[in-house]
């Protein structure tokens, strides 16, 4: 997902996709291509694709980020990006490539079940308003583009069952968008702030614990409905974490939540 500056759209690489527009695409393992694209990506997860791609390895928020991510925090960024880490192999191989495909398939990343297409946030600063674009934008390489299929944008979501990664993706890039500008002040985006809503959008276990064992729920007023829910769903937890987040960082008003 990137950021659209409207005065670029027309600029930018890809062919644009409205509602009803139709691309051409199969995948299938006896393309020539089969899996080359699981290879040297700059693959972003979001907090919804850690949150899937922990639960289907069986291992903790903690264990997934040390070993299967970098975090990274660009110049002039003030929240970090979490990129999946490649293998080590001369190819730098996706660490769920297996020769039979993908061994995360059920839970894939929302950037895997997207392509080829691509969606952006294209944000209007007079109206103040964000909407969806889409791209069609597959590498040359990329024998799908010439088979006969065809799709529009919501075909495709529908048969990646894309649709609950799009609407979480969309939540996120709302408070993503928010950190184009430095909410931190003099801390930074390194500071005890920032880790905590790191820990809140990607480390859903630990924010778990901080919230029933720390001092959390005498500051805040938490609903026993949802204290009830986030105990042991991850995306309901998920879902108050970015309310959360944007109530802690920028004092956005939230539904599940009030300070005490
Ligand atoms: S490059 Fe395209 S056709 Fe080839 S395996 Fe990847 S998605 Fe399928
Ligand atoms: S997660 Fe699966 S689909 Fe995505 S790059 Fe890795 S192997 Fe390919």
């Amino acid at each position: 997902m990137r950021y659209v500056d409207p005065q670029t759209l027309d600029q930018l690489p890809g062919t644009r996709l409205e509602e009803n527009d139709t691309f051409r695409f199969r995948c299938h393992p006896v393309v020539a291509c089969f899996n080359r694209c699981c290879r040297n990506l700059n693959l972003f997860l979001y907090p919804y694709d850690v949150l899937r791609l922990k639960k289907r390895l069986g291992v903790s928020s903690d264990h997934f980020l040390e070993h299967f991510v970098d975090v990274v925090l660009r110049d002039a960024s003030f929240f970090p990006e979490v990129l999946l880490r490649m293998s080590a192999d001369a190819e730098k191989t996706c660490p769920f490539l297996t020769p039979a495909g993908c061994s995360v398939y059920p839970d894939r990343p929302d950037a895997c079940r997207t392509f080829p297409l691509e969606q952006g946030v294209l944000f209007d600063a007079a109206k103040n308003e964000a909407r969806m674009v889409t791209f069609f934008r597959p590498p040359d390489f990329c024998m799908g583009q010439h088979e006969e299929k065809t799709w529009t944008p919501k075909t495709w979501e529908l048969d990646q069952e894309a649709a609950v990664y799009h609407r979480m993706t969309a939540r996120w890039a709302e408070l993503k968008r928010l950190f184009q500008q430095d909410p931190w002040g003099a801390e930074g985006p390194a500071g005890p702030r920032a880790k905590m809503a790191f820990m809140a959008l990607y480390n859903l276990d630990r924010f778990r614990e901080f919230i029933f064992q720390s001092s959390f729920l005498t500051r805040y007023a938490v609903k026993p409905v949802i204290q009830k829910k986030i105990r042991k769903d991850d995306t309901a937890l998920l879902k108050f974490s970015l309310e959360w987040v944007g109530f802690f960082v920028w004092g956005l008003r939230s539904d599940s939540l009030r300070p005490r």
